[in-house]
């Protein structure tokens, strides 16, 4: 993979005024490029020329921006390669990953090129006479992106499309641990004619110029997907300037296998929810919750299934669980296992680490006031949690602090709807696990695992704003 080793600012690659940072390949531990971060010249860079480019960019007819998008659609898929080796030596993405990941980006390239002439007011009545009010939509201006590691190319250009397709500028602030996927992009937009300044990378550490860049004055939205406890701050120091925030948060997942289901599907279906990505997706089954004579028959077909997974160098077509993003987060992982395990739960399949590939763990007997049921824990590892009625697997199922996915298992189509809309959630998979996402139809998570919604005309909205024009004769 080539050194993304400067930040991209006004259509300029140019280096960073802050710290020394490495990228770091997580199977081989090698350092890919070492790069200097963003400052807060840089950002004020950025901003000043997200600024100017965005007022130029929304006065573009539907059929320029439209143009833009046809040729970044022809680069996205150009780059098909690049981006799937990108997401392997910098994210550890297995090959089932990668692959969705980088034929995903192209699809959401055609998805979002409708956008330019989807944003419509309104004309509205009027009590006065010969009044007539006009509701204009309008973009923003400036959104601030910050993303995470997991699915980086997917999760940024679910943000920054819609954004520049609705006539906003963007600054990008991506994970430490992904700062090439980010920079990519940018490459990709470059060579597909993006105006200077429409899209701006201020790779950085959070720590460092977070604040900074969701205190900016120039930035009238931030959207941001990652951790809830990341999330509480940005939408405390956001709303300090009343400016408004999209938040994508962490999950605590469930599937809920009712008595008539079909086991041998659920099993299938819960190990991808699982373990696809090595558990790092915010979306997988953490819990699984089998009521009554489910439970053995679902812990006996599930066991042997997870057992037979291979975990390995990602770069093996045949491996399905690659390494964890770092160091810190097999420490946080293995730290996780080891509670619930002490706390009484018992290990069906016991898992193993090697540098930072672990291959999966399997627990069950866990019960709702151990740490891997009250925790997300982003890694190879699922909790079989036992119910006595369905009454009792529902209330285990919403007994947490996050509401982003859950699923429901039966063969009662009707009865699994009515079961799903008991689950606090913002999504709900019936006889699926609980990772899905289509660019055409609303995702979002309630309680702390976020706020707002996104994709379709739910993010359109949410990146756009309203004015009211009346016109008196
Ligand atoms: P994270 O630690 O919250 O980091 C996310 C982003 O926030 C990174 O770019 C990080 O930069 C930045 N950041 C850190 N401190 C900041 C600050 N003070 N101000 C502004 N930005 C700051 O999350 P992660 O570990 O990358 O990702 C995993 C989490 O994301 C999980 O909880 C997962 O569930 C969640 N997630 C949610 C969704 C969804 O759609 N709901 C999708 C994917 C992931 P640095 O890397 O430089 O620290």
């Amino acid at each position: 993979m080539k050194a993304y080793d400067k930040l991209y600012i006004n259509g300029q690659w140019v280096e960073g005024s802050g710290r020394e940072m490495a990228d770091v390949d997580p199977y081989t531990g090698k350092i890919l490029f070492t790069y200097k971060g963003a400052d807060k010249s840089d950002i004020d860079a950025a901003y000043a020329a997200a600024k100017a480019a965005q007022k130029k960019w929304c006065k573009t007819t539907v059929a320029e921006k439209t143009d833009l998008f046809e040729k970044l659609l022809g680069v996205m898929r150009e780059y098909a390669p690049a981006i799937e080796e990108c997401l392997m030596e910098e994210g550890g993405s297995t090959a089932p990953k990668r692959g969705y990941e980088a034929a995903t980006c192209a699809q959401m390239v055609r998805y979002f090129m409708q956008f330019p002439s989807r944003v419509e007011g309104k004309l509205q009545p009027s009590d006065a006479p010969g009044q007539i009010n006009l509701v204009m939509r309008k973009p923003r201006g400036v959104i601030t992106v910050i993303t995470p590691w997991n699915v980086p190319c997917l999760l940024t250009l679910k943000s920054v499309l819609p954004a520049i397709a609705c006539g906003n500028a963007v600054v990008l602030k991506p994970s430490s641990d992904a700062p090439a996927s980010a920079l990519l992009l940018a490459e990709i937009f470059d060579k597909a004619g993006v105006p200077a300044g429409l899209f701006n990378v201020v790779a950085g550490g959070g720590a460092d110029i977070g604040d900074y860049l969701v205190g900016h004055p120039s930035s009238e939205l931030v959207a941001f997907t990652g951790s809830t406890e990341i999330g509480k701050r940005i939408a405390s120091i956001a709303g300090g300037r009343i400016c408004d925030v999209s938040l994508e948060l962490g999950g605590n997942n469930a599937m809920l296998i009712l008595e008539d289901a079909d086991i041998e599907a659920a099993a299938d279906k819960a190990l991808f929810g699982a373990y696809f990505h090595q558990g790092q997706i915010c979306m997988g089954v953490n819990r699984i919750v089998a009521v009554g004579s489910a439970y053995q028959k679902f812990c006996d077909a599930f066991a042997a299934k997870v057992r037979a997974l291979k975990a390995g160098d990602p770069k093996d077509p045949e491996v399905f669980i690659g390494p964890l993003i770092n160091g810190a987060q097999v420490k946080k992982f293995e730290d996780a296992v080891k509670q619930t395990v002490a706390a009484g739960a018992k290990v069906l399949v016991e898992g193993s680490t090697d540098g930072n590939v672990i291959s999966p763990w399997l627990l069950a007997d866990v019960t709702r006031d151990m740490y891997s049921a009250r925790n997300e824990v982003f890694g190879p590892v699922c909790s079989i949690m036992p119910a006595s009625t369905e009454e009792e697997a529902i209330d285990i199922v919403n007994d947490t602090d996050y509401g982003l996915s859950n699923s429901v298992m039966s063969r009662d189509l009707f009865h699994a709807a009515e079961v799903a809309a008991c689950l606090e959630s913002g999504m709900v998979h019936i006889n699926d696990q609980t990772i899905g996402e289509e660019f055409h139809v609303m995702f979002g998570g309630e309680k702390q695992s976020g706020l707002g919604r996104f994709n379709g005309n739910w993010v359109l909205e949410k990146f756009t704003t309203e004015q009211w024009i009346s016109i008196v004769k």
